[in-house]
């Protein structure tokens, strides 16, 4: 049975991800960080969400000798030159919190106008093979920065992000009802989508070393 590894201890993304993959490879036996006590923190040190993510996905697949996948997401507001962007986790420093980043981003857009106030959440996902192969794929999901938070669901930007198409605060829908339109569940759509020609090249290549 082939194993491949989700570089996250995240239990939501691992539940989500493994079930999507399984129902495409029921065979597929997809494991989180957490089978992987050595591993410990990955830094993020790049500029992109695509460096991140590919960081953190050869990172893992070099320690594991197994198909990694990673992501990276965050908010981008192009009236704020990009921010939060990578930095999303940590807008409001070194000890942020939910609350203390929507305060900030809050603050920063004070007297915005409408126009002013779109923003996009950003997944990326890559994917590493022990043969080096990479894989990319993106999702984004538009809409506008409210005037205070709303709702309780979610975390992270959740009560301060308005959905383009229905209009509502991103907090005050349901797990089941953000899961089919976020960027996450966009960019695993995307990545699902050529995801086939680099499984079975990448276990084409696998076979021949046992091969040779
Ligand atoms: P990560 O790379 O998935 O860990 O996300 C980095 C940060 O981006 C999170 O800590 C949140 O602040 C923000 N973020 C990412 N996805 C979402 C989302 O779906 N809702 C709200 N905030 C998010």
């Amino acid at each position: 049975m082939t194993k491949i590894v989700l570089a996250t201890r995240n239990k939501g993304k691992i539940k989500e991800i493994k079930e999507l993959l399984n129902t495409l490879y029921p065979d597929l036996n997809v494991l989180g960080l957490d089978s992987f006590p050595h591993i410990g923190e990955i830094p993020e040190t790049g500029e992109t969400f695509e460096e991140n993510a590919l960081q953190k996905a050869r990172t893992v697949c070099q320690m594991t000798g197994l198909i990694s996948l990673a992501d990276d997401s965050g908010l981008v507001v192009p009236a704020l030159g990009g921010e939060p962007g990578v930095y999303s986790a940590r807008y409001s420093g070194p000890d942020a919190t939910d609350e203390k980043n929507n305060a900030r981003l809050l603050n920063k857009m004070r007297g915005f106008k409408d126009s002013e106030r779109y923003a996009y959440f950003v997944c990326v996902m890559a994917a590493c093979a022990p043969d080096g192969q990479t894989l990319i794929a993106r999702g984004k999901w538009e809409g506008q920065i409210a005037l205070q938070p709303e709702g309780e669901h979610g975390f992270g930007y959740d009560p301060v992000f308005i959905d383009k198409e229905s209009g509502r605060v991103a907090a005050e829908m349901t797990r089941e009802e953000k899961n089919k339109i976020s960027h996450r569940a966009r960019a695993l759509k995307e990545l699902l989508k050529k995801w086939k020609t680099f499984y079975t090249s990448t276990l084409k290549e696998e076979v021949e070393k046992l091969g040779r």
